[in-house]
């Protein structure tokens, strides 16, 4: 048995997902011709309350156009220093927008409306002009951690009172909703523009959607071309994104059960000095100093058992819709039983 616990990326499409793809109506969808890529963007914004989305090859790809979409460089930036959108993207927003980036250190990845006031640049031509600030929800680098909506509702006041816009990078945000008393409208609500990976948890192959105004999104559109996403009969992968949709969503529960598992299980390892609070489907834990954690990713990589190095002395688990019970029992037997010399 081979327990894949790297990424919730690494899922494959199961019989039920594929013979939606098999039986996809396709068209160009360059030429707006794509009947199911069209469903699945009209699905997306309802699902969110937006008026528009667009479809796109990745999560990197729609985090970049609505950073695009919502700057006008020379300008400035506000995330968190841990977010995906500057630690994880090659410098995009640099590269594709002409922006600074001002990095904030959150709790696990979370920003406070106070934290973001005291960030926005005054007035002043020595400084770039802040001009959006991207949250992310869940936080991958902070360990799955989730936003309360009365602090997302607080920054939201707060950008539209300083004329700033804001964008959720919501790769994982169904990881967020199944577990807090909020649903995508009220998220969908808050935000400028909104990334949804299909691709992580929910099990897609391929994809995210970008939602937004019907506005923003034909200005997205102008730039998913320009950044090389327009695809031609693209509605075989988005038949697999609808899929995910109507199917994936309320079972993420069964892998934020199994991450705690595993957590609880790390909490009573020798080798484990510290396991992040399991919030969602991501499980970080930090090795003892004593012992070389690439030692530690070895040896359950020689047990079938592949996770992946996430800082110093960090190790990352994610679970997902491939990681079954039987590899659960399997990897908490593992861990437990661990030779470490
Ligand atoms: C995976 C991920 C993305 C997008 O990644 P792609 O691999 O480009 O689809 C964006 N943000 C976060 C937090 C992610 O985990």
């Amino acid at each position: 048995m081979i327990v894949d616990l790297r990424s919730d990326t690494v899922t494959v499409p199961t019989l039920a997902m594929k013979e939606a793809m098999f039986n996809a109506i396709v068209g160009d969808d360059v030429f707006g011709d794509d009947e199911t890529v069209n469903k699945l963007e009209a699905l997306g914004a309802a699902i969110f309350g937006k008026e528009a989305a667009v479809y796109c090859p990745s999560g990197t790809m729609t985090n970049q156009i609505a950073i695009k979409i919502n700057s006008n460089p020379p300008g400035e930036i506000i995330c968190d220093e841990l977010s995906h959108v500057y630690k994880y993207e090659g410098g995009g927003i640099g590269f594709n927008s002409g922006l600074a980036s001002k990095l904030l250190k959150g709790t696990n990845g979370r920003l406070t409306a106070r934290q973001i006031e005291v960030a926005i640049n005054p007035d002043d031509v020595h400084f770039p002009e802040t001009q959006l600030v991207s949250l992310e929800n869940t936080c991958n680098k902070g360990g799955g951690t989730i936003y309360k909506l009365e602090e997302i509702k607080k920054i939201r006041t707060l950008c539209t009172n300083k004329g700033l816009k804001l964008h959720l990078d919501g790769a994982r945000i169904f990881n967020a909703i199944v577990e807090k008393n909020y649903t995508a409208l009220d998220i969908g609500s808050q935000f400028d523009t909104l990334s949804v990976c299909l691709s992580k948890g929910l099990g897609a192959p391929v994809g995210s959607l970008l939602l937004g105004t019907t506005e923003a999104i034909k200005k997205a559109r102008r730039i998913r071309k320009i950044f090389g996403g327009g695809m031609r009969q693209s509605g075989y992968l988005a038949a697999a994104g609808i899929y995910a949709l109507e199917n994936n969503i309320q079972r993420l529960k069964e892998d934020h059960q199994r991450a705690k598992q595993l957590g609880a299980t790390l909490q009573s390892v020798s080798f484990v000095k510290e396991v992040l609070p399991v919030y969602t489907n991501i499980v970080v834990f930090e090795i003892i100093d004593t012992i070389d954690y690439q030692s530690i990713i070895k040896k359950l990589a020689e047990k079938n058992v592949k996770v992946v190095a996430f800082g110093p002395q960090q190790i990352r688990m994610v679970t997902h819709l491939n990681f079954t019970d039987d590899m659960l029992t399997e990897t908490i037997s593992i861990l437990k039983n661990l030779a470490i010399n």
